[in-house]
């Protein structure tokens, strides 16, 4: 060993663990120890002992697994030399491998081996290696199991690794195309494939991901998403590509799915209210000054809920269908329809003007006047539709808006038509929607009174039964009249739990009456809207009230009008019917101004008809008036059903009708209508006892 002046070898292998050795190898494999440099401590775990015999010590520490192993290489052999790993276990119980390198230095004339050897730790090194193992093992399983297809090619295109998924999603098996070049690339994909790759290198970009549709193994196209990535040595020399191809059809299905659900109605396959205020939006955006404006119609079924609730919502449903296909016909090239729920639908017209506008509106509702006939029969449905056409630019919002309140507009003016928005409508629609939100509050709030006016026995002048007639009491306009509010109460339908107060309210004070003086025949009449035939509590609510106010069915009388017949005829006869049975009377009410077909009178069990007041009013004008109340009497009588005789305001009207042999009246000759109170008075004065017109203070109570 060669001193060199600040270079301690010993030292230096010491601290890089090293151990090194020299020695004699017996021909049996037993060693003799000529030289053990540093180092030894650290493969050991710790000092040897002072009596221990360096020739033999190494045995003791090698890993008993390994023993075997080591004897039988660490021998030679023929070799002059050998590399071998093996586990030591060191004094400290630390298991360490270590690499074991050691040469023949020399053979002595005398047959004597001597050996050099460097024995390392390596057991970080293991450590590692080990780990790479394991990552290698997953790579694999995940390689392999991974349902993209993996595809990895040398610089060449030539395949290297092939996993299952490639197999399956080419129809190649991995020993068929190991080597083989790029066959999973069709040929007419091979430029661009390359251009891809030389703009990877180029770009430096190492994953690169598109996505592309293939003809599938079944000839099914198959939509593939597809990352490049090219992969570079340490010195940036590119040695492979890899690609992984995973099919996404079912993904993009279903993702073309929800776009068009989110687009579309699914029920008619319209445009739906999303895409409908899309297309509004770019139309109002595109208009320019060349352009004549765009339109949008917005258009609701009249009547449609009676139809759902009657026939159900199957028939609904069928109905909203054909109302869609006859809407489709009405319309140009490039208009669109659209639902925007339940049965209110939307047009946009573009490149109109306002002429043309009302033109196609009202082509709608010609196309929707026609009968619909739907499996269970047909139908007859109307439409309201607002119209508003802009030749400048407005919000979409805005033209929607609009639309709304002509349409509103059309329904509050009788439905059935088309309006076309204008600015002053505005002010209307507020007003009705603050009275929609007073009313539903005004419910709770308690605001509701019930007015009677009596039924009047000709002959006797004695009161034989009570008119119900809702009042409101408005916190700020006062008392409001039927005509202000109900209307809006049924559109809205609060007509529902309002009608249920108003027949319960009408039969407790009936039932008050009737215990104050229990000898007097009185009936009570109640109002009944057609909304509230739909309401399926009615019924129930009704024999309650009758039950809790201990009045005899017969008392009570439903008045309804004639159009209510006419509308849904099924729900209507069961219905009536149900009251009926619980002995509750009906009573027709301003007979001869609807669409009087008097066919109904058979079918439904009719016990009162109400002579509205437009025959009573001109009664005593002349010969012919008298005729026509004649005949409504004559009729009612041959039917074996009663008259009312409704508005009589004065004597000669009241002793013409009992000529003609109507013999029950109400009007404000007699009395108006009132609080309970007011009546609890009258009744006491026992009949009305006036021949003459009513003293004034039992006369003025209402307003007309
Ligand atoms: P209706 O059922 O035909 O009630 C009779 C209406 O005629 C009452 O108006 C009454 O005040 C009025 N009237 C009575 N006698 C005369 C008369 O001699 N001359 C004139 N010009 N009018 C007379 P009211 O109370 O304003 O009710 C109007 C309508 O509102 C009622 O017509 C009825 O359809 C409806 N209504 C009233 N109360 C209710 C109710 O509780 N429920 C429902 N659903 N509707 C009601
Ligand atoms: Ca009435
Ligand atoms: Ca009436």
């Amino acid at each position: 060993m060669v001193a060199a002046p600040g270079l301690d070898v010993l030292a230096l292998l010491t601290r890089i663990g090293c151990h090194v050795y020299t020695g004699e190898l017996h021909p049996d494999g037993s060693y003799e120890e000529i030289f053990t440099g540093p180092g030894l401590e650290l493969l050991i775990g710790g000092h040897p002992d002072p009596d221990e015999n360096l020739s033999t010590l190494w045995n003791a520490y090698v890993h008993p697994d390994d023993l075997e192993r080591y004897r039988a290489e660490g021998n030679l052999g023929q070799r002059s030399s050998v590399a071998m790993e093996y586990r030591m276990r060191g004094k400290d119980g630390v298991v360490r491998w270590v690499l074991d390198q050691m040469w023949l230095r020399e053979v002595t004339s005398d047959g004597r081996r001597l050996v050099d050897g460097v024995v390392t730790d390596v057991s970080e090194l293991h450590r590692r290696r080990q780990q790479v193992d394991e990552a290698r093992a997953w790579l694999d399983a995940s390689v392999s199991m991974s349902p993209a297809a993996i595809v990895v090619m040398d610089r060449e295109w030539r395949v290297q690794l092939w996993n299952p998924a490639a197999e399956r999603m080419f129809g190649l098996r991995e020993s068929e195309v190991r080597g083989t070049v790029a066959p999973h690339i069709p040929a007419e994909r091979r430029e661009a494939f390359a251009e891809l790759v030389d703009r990877m290198i180029l770009g430096g970009e190492t994953l690169v991901e598109h996505e592309e549709t293939r003809v599938g193994r079944d000839g099914q196209m198959q939509e593939v998403s597809v990352a490049s990535s090219v992969m570079f040595d340490e010195n940036g020399e590119v040695t492979g590509l890899m690609g992984l191809i995973t099919d996404i059809s079912a993904r993009k299905e279903s993702e073309r799915r929800l776009r068009q659900l989110a687009l579309s109605d699914p029920l008619t396959g319209l445009a739906n209210r999303n895409l409908v205020n899309q297309r509004i939006d770019a139309a109002v955006t595109a208009l320019d000054s060349g352009s004549p404006g765009v339109a949008v119609l917005l258009l609701d079924l009249d009547g449609f809920k009676s139809v759902n609730d009657s026939f159900g919502h199957s028939v609904g449903d069928e109905l909203l269908l054909a109302v869609a296909r006859r809407l489709r016909s009405c319309l140009r090239d490039g208009d669109i329809a659209a639902r925007l729920g339940g049965d209110e639908f939307a047009l946009l017209l573009e490149r109109i003007d306002g002429a043309e506008t009302v033109a196609v509106g009202r082509r709608v509702l010609d196309a929707l006047s026609a009968p619909f006939s739907l499996r269970r029969g047909q139908v007859v449905v109307t439409a309201s539709v607002g119209v508003v056409h802009a030749a400048e630019q407005l919000s979409g919002h805005d033209l929607l808006r609009d639309a709304d309140v002509a349409m509103y507009k059309a329904k509050a003016d009788g439905k059935n038509r088309l309006v076309v928005f204008e600015p002053s409508m505005h002010e209307r629609v507020v007003t009705r929607l603050r009275l929609e939100s007073e009313l539903r509050t005004a419910v709770e709030r308690g605001e509701f009174e019930l007015y009677y006016q009596p039924y009047v026995d000709l002959e006797s002048r004695m009161i034989v039964g009570l008119e119900a007639l809702i009042r409101w009491h408005h916190p700020i306009r006062g008392l409001l009249l039927p005509a202000e509010f109900v209307e809006v109460a049924e559109d809205t339908g609060l007509i529902v739990p309002l009608g249920q107060w108003i027949v319960t309210e009408a039969c407790r004070q009936a039932g008050l009456w009737r215990a104050a003086d229990p000898d007097r025949p009185l009936t009570i009449s109640v109002n009944l809207s057609p909304r509230q035939l739909y309401d399926p509590d009615f019924v129930d609510v009704a024999a309650r009230a009758l039950a809790s106010s201990g009045l005899p069915a017969g008392v009570l009388t439903i008045e309804i009008t004639e159009n209510l017949l006419l509308g849904d005829a099924v729900l209507a006869g069961t219905r009536l019917a149900q009251l009926r049975a619980l002995g509750i009377q009906l009573a027709v009410d301003d007979f001869g101004t609807g669409y009087s077909s008097l066919a109904y009178l058979r079918r439904y069990p009719v016990d009162v008809l109400k002579i509205d007041r437009t025959f009573v009013d001109p009664l005593t004008d002349g010969p012919r008036q008298a005729a026509l109340v004649r005949s409504i009497i004559d009729l009612a009588t041959a039917l074996d059903v009663d008259t009312v005789a409704e508005g009589v305001e004065r004597p000669e009207q009241a002793s013409a009708l009992s000529t003609l042999g109507c013999h029950v009246a109400q009007g404000f000759y007699f009395a108006r209508p009132q609080p309970a109170a007011a009546i609890s008075r009258l009744l006491q004065v026992g009949d009305l006892g006036v021949h003459e017109p009513l003293p004034a203070r039992l006369d003025s109570v209402d307003a007309p």
